[in-house]
């Protein structure tokens, strides 16, 4: 039959057959807030009433500004549901790149945390279109504003009934929208549809995905700003799992640990920077994660030590993912296939740094830049490119001039990756940031990934600067586990046998911080920029 994929389909069955499932949030305005689907659903109906009722149409956009909670959970199924499109927004842009998406998706009104409505009341004169603030609160807990039009989430929808039919409507209705923050540029928005959307989530609750239930109580850490935290709402709604938010509380090891815990999670999704904080606070307290089973990280590549700290101390499995705003984002997930329970240890942890295999509905391939196809033996690498159901075709409103498919309809990823026999790609580096030495490719995410196996090292960039001899080396910049001391020959040495002789960074410097993007990968760009004047020692 040709029923549409509508999101509003997921919600219907997930009242219908999990409605007695948990939702618990931490929300800026209670710590603790529990309730079901079946509530969770019935109000994000009344959000639809009264999105109706603004005089909102199909398409238009609403934008998101908020935490994971179970507020901004209603306004995915509200807002889409309803067929207007959610466009979700990182509070950690820079105020102008704000200023530019929202006046780029032309949003007509804005759902925001509280603690996020200074930064609207500093922008408001110069986002004019749009015309009203949807606060994310209870009344006893809305401040004083300068904003124009503010309204109270829970006051907007109290008066609506939850009786809502959802609208039927085109499969390929615009659904979601999320703007990557690329480090050159103006952010570029990608714009998801109903039947995109739920054939990603489809191929996510899968055993070698996410491997997602009914029995699973899921902690998604990854922000529901950014692409759409992994498609989770959908998925876990379609398996029926628990779901744990954990509000503005996500980068706090403590908080999480509690959470994870007391809640009994399973399973939890985030990028590797958060699960440094966990686990150096599970080291310092003597913390054990003993319910949770496996966690997906994705987003930047996953630090060898971390892996093994999860298998080793915590007994927890670590499924390494890899994708992007322009896929949904999942292209390919690390699982084991069968018969390799059988490799060592440490042939497992060389297995597990991969990015992952190809999920199904993702193909893959690596091309040489004449665009020839690379072999799949592990050694040879090359630009990334993608095809799909939910790989973009473009980004909204950019007609093509942004060139990022190739003219036999694939999509360039701006990955370089190796792919071996078996299927599992590797990412080598962003085309950005390879290190380009004597003709040779130097793997920035290697030398990284080893300096971070090093118990004194927090956190490592590498970056390649611009070199007389060899037109760039590579240059490890550190920042030092706390109370730990290491010099940078103690680290230099540390690289012998485990990479090669020539890939050795030249030099190695400590900071106290690393930048980073508002998605938490490293900012390389800024790195370069910060040492453009270094000289290598002779
Ligand atoms: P974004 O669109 O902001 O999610 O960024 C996508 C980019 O993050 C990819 O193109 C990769 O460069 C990087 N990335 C995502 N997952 C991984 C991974 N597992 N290993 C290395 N890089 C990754």
């Amino acid at each position: 039959m040709d029923t549409p994929l509508l999101i509003s389909s997921i919600a219907t069955h997930a009242e219908k057959f999990h409605g007695g499932q948990e939702i618990v949030s931490v929300t800026a305005d209670n710590p603790l807030h529990r309730y079901t689907y079946k509530k969770s659903f019935g109000r994000a109906r009344q959000l639809a009433n009264a999105l109706e009722r603004l005089g909102l149409g199909r398409g238009d956009r609403v934008a998101t500004l908020c935490w994971n909670d179970y507020r901004h959970f209603e306004a995915y199924y509200g807002i889409s549901g309803a067929g207007f499109v959610c466009h979700t927004i990182n509070p950690r842009l820079f105020p102008e790149q704000l200023v530019f998406i929202i006046n780029h998706a032309e949003d007509r009104w804005i759902m925001t945390d509280v603690m996020f409505m200074p930064l609207l009341e500093a922008l408001a004169d110069k986002i004019p279109g749009v015309e009203g603030i949807i606060v994310m609160t209870d009344e006893a807990h809305m401040p004083e504003t300068t904003l124009q039009n503010a309204v109270c989430y829970e006051t907007l929808i109290a008066g609506e009934s939850r009786d809502y039919a959802w609208p039927q409507f085109d499969e390929r209705t615009a659904a979601a929208l999320c703007y990557t923050s690329g480090t050159t540029g103006d952010p570029k928005g990608v714009l998801y549809d109903h039947r995109s959307t739920l054939l990603h989530a489809y191929a996510a609750v899968a055993p070698d995905v996410m491997s997602l239930s009914s029995r699973d109580c899921v902690l998604p850490v990854v922000p529901l700003f950014h692409v759409s935290s992994w498609g989770s709402p959908y998925s876990m709604a379609i398996a029926g799992s628990k779901i744990v938010y954990p509000g503005p509380k996500m980068a706090d090891g403590e908080a999480l640990y509690n959470l994870l815990d007391s809640e009994g999670a399973t399973a939890t999704l985030g990028v590797p920077t958060i699960w440094m904080a966990l686990l150096q606070y599970c080291r310092q307290s003597g913390k054990r994660l003993d319910k949770l089973q496996r966690t997906i990280i994705g987003g930047a590549a996953v630090p060898r030590s971390m892996i093994q700290e999860f298998r080793d101390v915590h007994d927890v499995e670590v499924r390494q993912g890899w994708g992007m705003t322009e896929m949904s984002p999942l292209g390919a997930v690390n699982t084991r296939k069968g018969g390799m329970a059988r490799l060592s240890g440490e042939e497992q942890l060389d297995l597990a740094v991969k990015a992952g295999r190809g999920i199904f509905g993702c193909e893959m391939r690596i091309v040489d830049e004449a665009g020839n196809e690379l072999p799949w033996d592990g050694i040879a690498y090359g630009a990334l490119q993608v095809r799909g159901p939910w790989v973009c075709s473009d980004y909204f409103k950019l007609d093509g001039s942004a060139n990022a498919h190739t003219g036999d309809g694939w999509f360039d990823t701006g990955d370089v990756a190796t792919i071996d026999p078996e299927g599992y790609m590797a990412i080598t580096d962003r085309t950005k940031d390879v290190i380009k030495s004597g003709g040779e490719w130097i793997s920035s995410i290697e030398l990284e990934n080893t300096a971070m196996g090093h118990p004194a090292v927090a956190e490592a960039a590498v970056v390649g600067l611009a070199h007389p001899k060899w037109t760039e080396r590579p240059l490890l910049v550190v920042v030092k586990e706390a109370g730990q001391e290491v010099t940078a020959q103690e680290l230099l040495s540390f690289y012998a046998g485990k990479v090669a002789d020539w890939w050795v960074p030249d030099d190695v410097v400590f900071v106290d911080e690393l930048p980073h993007t508002a998605t938490g990968k490293l900012k390389k760009t800024e790195l370069r920029k910060q040492f453009a004047d270094y000289q290598f020692p002779a």
